[in-house]
């Protein structure tokens, strides 16, 4: 309703989580999740073919490189960018229906979106994942085994333009041992307050 102070006082926050491709932002996300189920995961839309284990409208809404170019046109999309030859974009709708209605929204996204996020929600918070070395990250994509060759060779070439960049991120938290990334993430999200001091 137009002049109520309302939904403006219960804004959700936006949550931007950037990484390099293979430094665990999935498997830190999906932890997140179980442990704070009222924190609102944005789906994305990409362009790219699903992988085996992935499921359509749970991991991504996957689409023709058409209906993608349709959603930008129609002013769908929050952010876009194109990646290791396939685009990947934000509904827009969700995520500011989610944000109004006081819920926080986790983006899960690549370096030129969140730069993008950055220019229209400067309130946004933005946290980089990095890996412990460039080494380690390719050990852990080859690892993965769920990219071809060429895709390897996309994603640690863009990954270094991405390490290049974590100084414009509010937090950078390195991924070495998952538990204690969590951790980490979880207290920057969640900040407790500090228990009262016993007489
Ligand atoms: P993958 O193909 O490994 O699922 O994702 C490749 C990269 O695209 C990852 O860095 C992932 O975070 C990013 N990505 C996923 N969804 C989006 C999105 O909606 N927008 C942008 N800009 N990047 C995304």
């Amino acid at each position: 309703t137009q002049g109520s102070l309302e939904p403006n006082l219960k804004r959700g926050r936006l949550l931007v989580l950037t990484g390099p491709s293979g430094v665990g932002k999935g498997t830190v996300v999906r932890q997140l999740r179980q442990r704070h189920p009222e924190l609102y995961f944005s789906v994305s839309v990409t362009t790219r073919s699903p992988r085996p284990s992935e499921q359509e409208g749970v991991n991504y809404f996957f689409r023709s490189r058409e209906e993608f170019f349709r959603l930008i046109e129609a002013g769908e999309l929050l952010e876009w960018a194109q990646y290791a030859g396939n685009f990947y974009g934000t509904p827009r709708d969700a995520v500011l229906d989610k944000l109004s209605q006081g819920q926080d929204v986790l983006l899960e996204i690549e370096l030129a979106g969140a730069r993008q996020v950055s220019q229209h929600c400067p309130e946004a918070i933005r946290i980089f994942l990095s890996p412990p070395s460039l080494q380690e990250l390719e050990r852990r994509i080859r690892e993965r085994g769920q990219d071809s060759e060429a895709s390897i060779e996309r994603r640690l070439q863009q990954a270094q333009q991405e390490l290049d960049a974590q100084d414009e991120f509010d937090y950078v938290i390195v991924n070495d041992d998952l538990e204690q990334a969590l951790l980490q993430l979880e207290t920057l999200l969640y900040p407790k307050w500090p228990e009262p001091e016993v007489p």
